[in-house]
């Protein structure tokens, strides 16, 4: 009988050209661990240059028939993966919680969002459509079209490892790119299951392709010539990194960075429905999404009392594995829980109030998972690394301020600017703060504001490189690019010579 240590190690393939393909000889080996028992689960190959040329060599044969099938076609297809992933999505989730960690719950919510996305790339035929004028000049007329770029890759961080992907792939595949994914090597899974949805949905073989790898498989797919346009989610540094190499090549780039989300509690707030959302927001996936809040910026006359319901409700929530109904599972890896634990002790040593230390843990697992409690400081000031930092875990920070213009400044002087909150029930308030703060997505009494997939998700300054922000209009803005066509058709007034400048005034 096979006992729990002795679980059989898979090994991922990558996906090219409509079928899994094994690794390279020459390949290096990454290990996928259960982040709720620290097992070894599966070994994923991290792709040689070699491979993701080929991958992209793939692609780009795919591209010009994909591009010229009707829409009808493409949308049918899209359409056929849209019902199969609803059907099947429960799948999705368990390798997303096996190899993030995330709970079960939280992990169908992050389908169902990528989920939205894929319908509105359903829609693509009325978001290609372009103009028309007739008679811009005396039977001369002018419409406008938008066109599929080419190759897209797409390069994904490990804490969405279905929704960011689906972030841009539907609006790219729809739009007649074809696609390179590279998810991260910390949950590669549900990027192959998605494949193999693809493939039965009806895709044709070399639309949809996924190499695994690190940073030589990013560089790779940065500097391949047949790449025309690089999506990208991840830490600030290597967004940056991945927009400065990716557009000095020549490439269309959008690099969505790391984050510092404040939530800012106003005086005439309820403060119940704002302890709730503080740890919804703070705590839900272990901290680990990008629009998490991790700065509570309490107006200093209701700091005392907010801090305290905070903590009344954090001390409810059960640690533990994703699949057995815990409310918050573990910390990715080993060592990333070791980083969160090591701002904890920074927070103390800077002069922080530790309310609730997360080092104290006993989670409900069977194994030895990466876990933390969650953590909750009080009296925090901007200079410690507590805030400073993007600690990507269960750690609230709580910085006092004496007023609403101070909150804001602290906010605006932050130099990410993906999301944040203010809670409140004054609509001046709201409205001012809506009008001043200098951030991409803004949440009014609504801790997490990641918008619809009909407008566009993408944060500002230090949270997003490139100036295109991810699904909705700008999305589709991304995977197109605009032509204009001026047309006449053989008419004897059109005669004679004129080596002047065409006016439309004729
Ligand atoms: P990460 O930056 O470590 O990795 C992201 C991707 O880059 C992965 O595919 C990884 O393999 C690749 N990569 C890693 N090192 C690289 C290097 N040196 N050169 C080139 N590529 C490299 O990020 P992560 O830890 O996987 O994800 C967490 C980060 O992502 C957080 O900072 C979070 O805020 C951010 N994030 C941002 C958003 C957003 O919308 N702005 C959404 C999700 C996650």
């Amino acid at each position: 009988m096979q006992t729990a240590t002795q679980t059989t190690i898979r090994t991922i393939t990558h996906w090219i050209n409509g079928a899994p393909i094994e690794a390279d000889q020459d390949s290096r080996i990454g290990k996928v661990t259960n982040p709720a028992t620290g097992r070894v689960t599966s070994q994923v190959p991290l792709a040689p240059t070699s491979t993701v040329d080929q991958a992209v060599a793939a692609a780009a044969t795919a591209f010009p028939a994909w591009r010229d099938t009707s829409l009808a076609r493409r949308t049918q297809i899209i359409f056929a993966f849209r019902e199969l992933l609803n059907a099947r999505k429960g799948e999705l989730a368990e390798i997303i919680t096996a190899e993030h960690g995330k709970v079960l719950d939280d992990a169908l919510g992050e389908v169902s969002r990528g989920q939205d996305v894929v319908e509105f790339a359903c829609g693509i035929p009325t978001l290609l459509k372009g103009g028309f004028t007739e008679n811009a000049s005396t039977k001369v007329d002018v419409h406008s079209v938008r066109q599929p770029l080419g190759v897209a890759a797409i390069i994904s961080p490990f804490n969405f490892p279905a929704m960011v992907p689906m972030w841009f792939f539907p609006v790219a595949i729809a739009a007649g790119n074809t696609v390179v994914l590279k998810p991260s090597e910390k949950d590669p899974t549900a990027a192959i299951w998605m494949a193999e949805l693809w493939k039965e949905a009806g895709l044709p073989d070399g639309v949809f392709n996924v190499v695994h790898g690190d940073k030589e498989a990013v560089d790779a797919l940065l500097d391949s010539p047949d790449v025309a346009s690089v999506s990208f989610v991840g830490s600030t540094p290597i967004a940056q990194y991945v927009y400065e190499r990716g557009t000095a090549n020549g490439k269309r780039v959008q690099a969505l960075g790391g984050a510092k989300n404040h939530m800012l509690v106003l005086p005439d707030a309820d403060l119940d429905l704002a302890a709730d959302a503080a740890v919804n927001a703070g705590y839900g996936a272990a901290g680990e999404r990008c629009m998490a809040i991790s700065a509570i910026v309490a107006v200093e006359s209701i700091a005392d009392e907010l801090v305290a319901k905070i903590a009344e409700r954090t001390r409810t929530l059960r640690i533990g594995d994703g699949t057995r109904g815990a409310d918050m599972g573990p910390l990715v890896t080993a060592a990333h829980r070791d980083k969160v634990a090591s701002y904890i002790d920074a927070g103390e040593q800077a002069g922080a109030t530790l309310v609730l230390d997360g080092r104290q843990v006993d989670p409900d697992t069977d194994g030895e998972g990466f876990f933390l409690n969650p953590t909750l400081f009080d009296h925090v000031t901007a200079d410690m690394s507590i805030y400073t930092d993007e600690i990507f875990g269960p750690v609230l920070s709580t910085v006092r301020v004496p007023s609403y213009d101070e909150g804001v400044a602290l906010i605006n002087s932050n130099p990410y600017g993906n999301g944040t909150a203010i809670f409140t029930n004054d609509g001046g308030a709201a409205r001012r703060f809506e009008n001043e703060i200098q951030v991409g997505m803004v949440g009014i009494n609504v801790p997490i504001p990641v918008p619809m997939a009909y407008y566009s998700f993408g944060g500002w300054k230090n949270s997003l490189f490139g100036d295109t922000h991810a699904h909705g209009a700008e999305g589709v803005h991304f995977f197109t690019r605009g032509k204009v066509v001026t047309s006449r058709w053989l008419d004897p007034s059109h005669g004679g010579l004129n080596l002047g400048f065409p006016t439309n005034d004729a």
